[in-house]
């Protein structure tokens, strides 16, 4: 390294494990990204089994549509794809930067977030198992899954979830409605809009004191001890993580019907919230899958729960929580409530994506506020999370470093950046309006969290 190259503002461990501690905003550029070249060995792997999620979805649709009218006639699970000039202008962009879009899986059909994608495949992989070893599809016509005797058949089964909150939603609604009898387990201080509400769709939520990886192994043994249970795990479910995925292709098609060319000179920034990761991992992946190195994913956590930067960061065996780190776990952001990361999601991000960065919670809330007021856009406080990223990568000392060192910086202008809106439809109008008058405060008062997007705070300069 020549004496004139920068250099990353926080590079060993302890120190990004020291800044992490101190709860302030960072972008952690991702080294072990350098290395990558066109593709992992395990790309083509991963390629068949995102192909198989697309397949499964493709045969599903005719049942999904009979099943919930809000996806007929189609049953395609999608979200639009939009432009926000107005949050851009908010967000402090200019006309001659680079193209700001949403990827509004706030939106999505059935269970209103992002799970929608992960966790109806996974069950959507079982229930296709299990009617093609009892050989229950009726002249290759999945709507025959809806027979009476069908959904009296699933009802031998129990499918269970560890959740926040949102996969327990995705899971629990398409289990209900395949006949399946669902269980969730849940940490206690999940929201309770959120067990309310699967409680009514027909699960059984279990609650358990403590953080989400408590409730997660909990209902792991649960399920291990009964033969008529399956556990979708969401630290290590392949099937989650091609669910997710098959969203690549879909933004893919949208950027190419709107005419954004994606290449080296014209690269495609993606900021996607993160809890244990599995969400953004595989949608990280599936860009990888279609975009190669022009596509750069960042990962948004809350500045006290960033297991998954806090991870990449670490020595590669290492799978530290944000406990061990002096940080509570807890946010507003409670689909990104997560004291560890996945290994699996570790493992397939750490040569893929661009970086990791954190997130204040009232920094949050001010980004839910100015998506409604200038977007009309309802997304939860998680999904705000990721407006945060161009403003980190252009403000921040590590995204700073980050555009000078991959030559980034140099095509910023041409690139299109894509926040992903991971969740927000099931939020009731009073939690939201909550919500949202918190925001609009922080955001007459921005001096309350300091210069929200301003990464790096002068001790952690100190340090570096
Ligand atoms: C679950 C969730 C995420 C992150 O997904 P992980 O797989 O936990 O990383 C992001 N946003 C929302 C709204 C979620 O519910």
């Amino acid at each position: 390294m020549t004496s004139d190259q920068p250099r990353q503002p926080l590079n060993a461990p302890a120190e990004i494990t020291a800044s992490l501690r101190r709860g302030r905003p960072i972008l952690y550029s991702n080294p072990a990204r350098a290395y990558h070249q066109a593709g992992s060995a395990a790309l083509p792997a991963h390629r068949a089994g995102i192909e198989d999620a697309r397949a499964r979805f493709g045969r599903f649709a005719p049942l999904l549509a009979h099943l919930f009218s809000e996806v007929a006639p189609h049953g395609t699970i999608g979200s639009r794809l939009i432009e926000v000039p107005g949050l851009k202008a908010s967000l402090g962009g200019d006309a001659t930067d680079a193209l700001l879009l949403v990827k509004a899986d706030s939106e999505l059909p059935i269970a209103g977030s992002i799970k929608a994608r992960g966790g109806i495949h996974a069950v959507l992989e079982i229930a296709e198992r299990l009617v093609l070893d009892a050989n229950l599809i009726e002249d290759g016509d999945y709507r025959s899954l809806a027979r009476p005797e069908v959904k009296a058949f699933f009802s031998h089964h129990e499918i269970s979830v560890g959740s926040t909150g949102n996969l327990g939603l995705s899971i629990g609604m398409v289990s209900a409605a395949l006949g399946f009898r669902a269980t969730v387990h849940m940490s206690d201080d999940a929201k309770e809009w959120k067990k309310h509400r699967l409680r009514a769709e027909g699960a059984t939520v279990i609650e358990h004191a403590g953080d989400y990886a408590i409730a997660l192994a909990a209902g792991r043994e649960i399920a291990a001890m009964d033969p008529q249970a399956t556990f979708i795990d969401d630290e290590a479910s392949t099937s989650l993580l091609y669910g997710y995925a098959t969203a690549a292709a879909e933004l893919a098609g949208q950027l190419q019907g709107a005419g954004v060319v994606v290449d080296e000179e014209h690269p495609l920034i993606v900021y996607l919230p993160c809890g244990v990761g599995g969400a953004p991992t595989g949608i990280a992946l599936g860009l990888d899958a279609i975009f190669g190195s022009a596509a750069h994913c960042f990962f948004a956590e809350p500045v006290e729960a960033p297991c998954f930067l806090a991870a990449m960061a670490a020595e590669e065996d290492d799978l530290p929580s944000v406990l061990d780190l002096g940080l509570s776990g807890i946010t507003e952001a409670d689909g990104l409530a997560v004291p560890r990361a996945s290994r699996v999601a570790v493992d397939i991000a750490r040569p893929i994506i661009a970086g990791a960065f954190t997130v204040h919670d009232d920094t949050m809330l001010r980004n839910l506020f100015i998506a409604h007021r200038d977007e009309g856009l309802r997304i939860e406080p998680s999904a705000a999370s990721g407006l945060s990223g161009p403003g980190m990568l252009r403000n921040s000392d590590g995204g700073r470093y980050h555009l000078a060192s991959s030559g980034l910086g140099a095509r910023l202008k041409r690139a299109t950046e894509v926040v992903w809106a991971t969740g927000g439809r099931l939020t009731p109008e009073y939690e939201f309006e909550a919500l949202r008058a918190r925001g609009e405060s922080v955001a007459a008062n921005p001096a309350s969290i300091g210069d929200p997007d301003q990464g790096v705070c002068e001790d952690d300069q100190a340090q570096a």
